[in-house]
């Protein structure tokens, strides 16, 4: 290849020298591009008689041709020519590679910025996602009558927002019970029994009248509770008319509210605040005598706390029974055991393992809390709403928060026997989570999704009572 181009130039150079003209050939680096430069010069003649561009002419032929020629071999001695070609490259390549890095370091740098701002978004969710929550938890505003105190007063609503008691409430309402044991068991209706408006003594219970609402609790641990007035009050401080409440949402559910009256509650201030010893599992709490008893959370021990003396007057673990979500009612809560009073005195609604979840009924001592006679019948705990006793007779309602349910089982104490029947029940405010008969009234008590709400009913005097 060089000897050609050498040829080619000489060639080039003795046609010039030949016509009495020079010609030179000259290579540099050119500093922008990298790449190498070669000038080849020929000398005219006659400078001063050139002729004008596009004149053209055989000399100006000659001299296009060499160029063209020229122009050919430097293109293929730099194709040849790799190591000048590959230097330049090189170069190149090492920029690309200066560009490559200086993007990578500012892609990096806006990859860091995007982290942080995806962390400050996080950040603000979770910021606004603790005040939702804490919305959410803040009662709406009930517009009160002026006569009325407003629920910041009252020691009841100064909780806390609390935790919720874990729920292991059904989302599927419990169907219709099935007739129980036919053959065996006696369906009480209302036209067996014999019902006078004036009748007051003990009886099976014929209807259940609309809810009166009493009172609303603002603050979420009052979501579910359970209030009462004592059927048999034992006298000074407290009386028939003193109501009593605990809001039972939290983990360590301690503080008993006496409220003079049905006034006072409404009015939202408490006579008292009772600081209770051990904390209260769930809503199955009465109160009778003078006492208030409830079960110990966690545990099956139920405990007697005498109100006037404001201490534990008897303790006692109800045998063998579930408690903390082993045989809870059908919307849970730890409504495992449910303490009640009617004409006869105090019950314990529960149940065991030797049960095998049907609802078992217990005769308490009320002063020392013995069992003094269980019954165990075969309506299943977890597919009722809830319990409650009337002369001697456990009757469950169906559903807690269908708005029309009804009262589907009765059992009888005195008989032994269960009843499928069918009396109807308003769940007015969709989550019923306490029900309690007050043989002193004859009312029903619930609470009713923060609702505090009474029930009258009616009894009658049956031929199915011996
Ligand atoms: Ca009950």
């Amino acid at each position: 290849m060089w000897v050609r181009l050498a040829v080619g130039l000489c060639c080039l150079v003795l046609g010039c020298q030949g016509q009495g003209r020079t010609a030179s050939l000259r290579k540099a680096n050119d500093d922008f591009t990298g790449r190498c430069q070669y000038t080849f010069t020929v000398d005219s003649p006659a400078e001063s008689s050139c002729p004008q561009a596009g004149a053209g002419g055989p000399e100006d032929e000659g001299v296009r041709t060499r160029l063209t020629l020229l122009e050919a071999l430097v293109s293929r001695l730099m194709g040849e020519r790799g190591g000048v070609v590959g230097e330049a490259g090189l170069r190149t390549a090492e920029e690309e590679e200066e560009v490559e890095e200086e993007e990578v370091g500012q892609l990096q740098q806006d990859k860091e910025r995007l982290s942080r701002q995806v962390q400050d978004l996080q950040r603000r969710l979770e910021e606004l996602t603790l005040e939702t929550e804490q919305l959410r938890q803040r009662p709406c505003h009930q517009p009160q009558p002026p006569r009325l105190s407003t629920p910041d007063n009252d020691p009841a609503f100064q909780l806390g927002s609390g935790a919720f008691q874990e729920m292991k409430a059904e989302l599927s309402e419990v169907p219709a019970p099935p007739q129980i044991q036919q053959g065996q068991n006696q369906a009480i209706t209302s036209t067996k029994a014999q019902t006078t408006s004036s009748f007051t003594g003990c009886g099976v219970l014929v209807s259940v009248q609309p809810p009166v609402t009493h009172r609303k609790a603002d603050s979420i641990t009052g979501k579910y509770g359970a209030w009462f007035q004592d059927p048999e009050p034992l006298g000074q401080p407290y009386g028939p008319k003193t109501v009593w409440r605990i809001d039972a949402v939290g983990k360590e559910v301690k503080q008993l509210f006496a409220y003079e009256d049905m006034e006072q509650l409404i009015r939202g201030f408490p006579m008292k605040v009772l600081p209770l010893p051990e904390a209260v599992e769930s809503t199955g709490a009465t109160v009778y005598r003078g006492s208030l008893y409830y079960q110990r959370r966690l545990s099956r021990m139920l405990i007697r706390y005498d109100v006037a003396t404001e201490s534990v007057a008897a303790r006692m673990d109800l045998p063998h029974a579930g408690f903390h979500g082993q045989h809870p009612y059908s919307w849970g809560g730890y409504t495992d055991i449910d303490l009640a009073v009617d004409e006869r005195g105090l019950w314990a609604i529960y149940s065991t393992s030797k049960a095998k979840g049907a609802i078992v009924i217990a005769k308490l001592d009320p002063e020392s809390l013995e069992v003094t006679k269980t019954w165990e019948t075969n309506i299943r705990k977890n597919t009722v709403a809830n319990g409650f006793m009337v002369c001697g007779r456990l009757y469950t309602v169906a559903s807690y928060s269908l708005p029309n349910t009804t009262i589907s089982y009765m059992f009888d104490t005195d008989t032994n026997q269960s009843s499928a029947i069918s009396i109807p029940f308003h769940n007015r405010y969709h989550y019923n989570s306490m029900i309690d008969y007050n043989p002193g009234n004859k009312k029903l008590y619930a609470w009713d999704n923060y609702h505090m709400v009474t029930y009258d009913v009616k009894l009658a005097q049956s031929d199915s009572i011996p």
